[in-house]
């Protein structure tokens, strides 16, 4: 299994597994993608006695096995999928709740589907670190506006042959969210907050990246930049392996092995649905794949119509992961179905250019959207129904449900991406009023007590840890930061 850019030609390097989650982003500013979706060799019923790990181990040899070994591939999943990292047994969890499954990918340390891919990633990338003739220690750069640096900081703590520091706005994070990160124990990172905004940091780290005579002063001292972004396909692959156990699941649960399916997925960078896309290509029988866009309804407009046009006003929800007008991993399914011929190049060049372009709709894709009284609504009336609470990412796709509505001899699937308790502000006052006085961390607990359930472990406590990383520097005393880690 070779990978290429969606932006190469025939000319152009293929690159191994391992190379590629090294590399991250091709030298053309394409995405790695595998030169051909493979076909799945077992069936649904074959895996419903698989457990998590078996699956991954399973799926993920599909496009891994070229060039890691078996043992390899053991050796990174029992690492990133375990007891310690993840707080259910069986990792992810499919629950019933009315006339859905919900698939909930939320278990793991930073409470949201970010832990499925990022707890993975390190241990792909320092597997692969071993294969290069003369490995250097790389240097993880990060900019977070939250959920990726949390996840990422617990991802990479301590993983061999690996260095990390995360910047994240000084005023842009919520309160949550920087006591997470400013308490992160490990050996091997750094967090800094930075004074201006996400995108002055986010600016600032690509420059570095670029900045040839600093790249040159690390090497000489064995190290490498490098990235977890959401375009490796180390984070890309993890991701097809829920969408065959929800359906092992539903299967072992008394589901016909070839039913149809319906994924609704809450959607912002378009990686977690494009996933979805492969497990279908692979042949597990998804009928629809339900792209659920919060007020940022680029996606949506797009299935409706055929028209691709992120030129428009941006808006701030309360499902901040999805407030997104440039889904970079649209750029694979682009790839998927426009031959070179017919323009794939001048159609990429557009997307990630916010220039308009046309493109006929797959039949696998409908796309639903919700505004924000409708995402409150929802996370209160699910509440009252089923006595069960879904943060407001959720809330979107719960939304997408009900407009599409469940069909006779279809299984609707709802892709649960976060706890309640990451956004217990938003959830509880759509809840009740009477909650709106409550602070961050008071709220947790009256969370807690709705639902009868414990504050989770990673949130638990947190308000009394120790500050760890107090540093905050301008944008120009980023770079002094990163020297700080060799
Ligand atoms: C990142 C994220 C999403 C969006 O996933 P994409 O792969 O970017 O489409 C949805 N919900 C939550 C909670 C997230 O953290």
């Amino acid at each position: 299994m070779k990978y290429v850019s969606t932006r190469g030609d025939k000319k152009s390097k293929r690159l191994t597994a391992s190379q590629s989650v090294l590399k991250g982003i091709a030298d053309d500013g394409g995405l790695y993608v595998p030169r051909k979706i493979p076909q799945a060799f077992l069936s649904p019923r074959d895996l419903a006695g698989f457990n998590y790990n078996a699956h991954a181990l399973w799926l993920m040899g599909h496009y891994f096995k070229s060039d890691y070994t078996p043992a390899e591939l053991v050796n990174c999943i029992d690492s990133a999928y375990n007891s310690k990292n993840f707080s259910s047994p069986g990792i992810v969890d499919v629950k019933e709740v009315g006339d859905a499954a919900i698939l909930e990918l939320y278990h793991g340390k930073t409470l949201a589907f970010k832990d499925m891919a990022l707890s993975l990633l390190p241990h792909l990338m320092s597997a692969a670190i071993k294969k290069v003739k003369k490995p250097k220690t790389q240097i993880i750069l990060t900019a977070t506006s939250g959920d990726t640096g949390v996840s990422a900081l617990e991802g990479f703590k301590d993983v061999a042959g690996m260095k990390i520091i995360v910047f994240y706005p000084e005023n842009g994070v919520s309160v949550i969210q920087k006591q997470h990160m400013i308490t992160q124990t490990g050996g091997n990172l750094r967090v800094v907050g930075v004074r201006g905004n996400f995108d002055d940091a986010q600016s600032e780290v690509k420059r570095i990246f670029l900045d040839d005579r600093l790249n040159k002063q690390i090497e000489a001292e064995g190290y490498e930049f490098s990235s977890a972004n959401s375009i490796n396909t180390g984070r890309l692959i993890p991701q097809i392996v829920y969408y065959f156990y929800a359906y092992s699941q539903l299967v072992k649960g008394g589901m016909a092995a070839d039913a149809p399916v319906n994924f609704m997925v809450p959607t912002g960078n378009f990686g977690n649905i494009l996933a979805g896309y492969y497990a279908k290509k692979m042949g597990l029988p998804i009928n629809k794949l339900v792209c659920a866009s919060n007020d940022n309804k680029v996606l949506f407009d797009y299935f409706e119509t055929g028209v691709f046009d992120s030129n428009r006003e941006f808006f701030l929800t309360t499902s901040p992961s999805m407030d997104i007008l440039i889904p970079s991993n649209f750029e694979r399914l682009v790839y998927d179905l426009v031959k070179p011929e017919d323009g794939l190049r001048e159609m990429l060049v557009k997307l990630s250019g916010k220039q308009k372009f046309n493109m006929p709709v797959p039949k696998d894709f409908v796309g639903y959207y919700a505004d924000e009284a409708e995402v409150r609504a929802e996370i209160k009336k699910v509440f009252d129904r089923h006595g069960y609470l879904i943060d407001p990412h959720t809330a979107v796709a719960h939304i997408s449900h009900e407009k599409y509505g469940a069909r006779v001899g279809e299984k609707n699937v709802i892709v649960s991406t976060a706890s309640p308790f990451k956004f217990a502000k938003t959830v509880m006052s759509a809840i009740s009023e009477k909650y709106d006085g409550y602070d961050d961390f008071a709220l947790l607990e009256q969370m807690a007590e709705l639902t009868n359930s414990a504050v989770p472990a990673p949130l638990a406590g947190l308000k009394n840890k120790d500050v760890l990383h107090p540093d905050v520097v301008d944008i120009g005393g980023m770079k002094d930061a990163v020297l700080t880690m060799i």
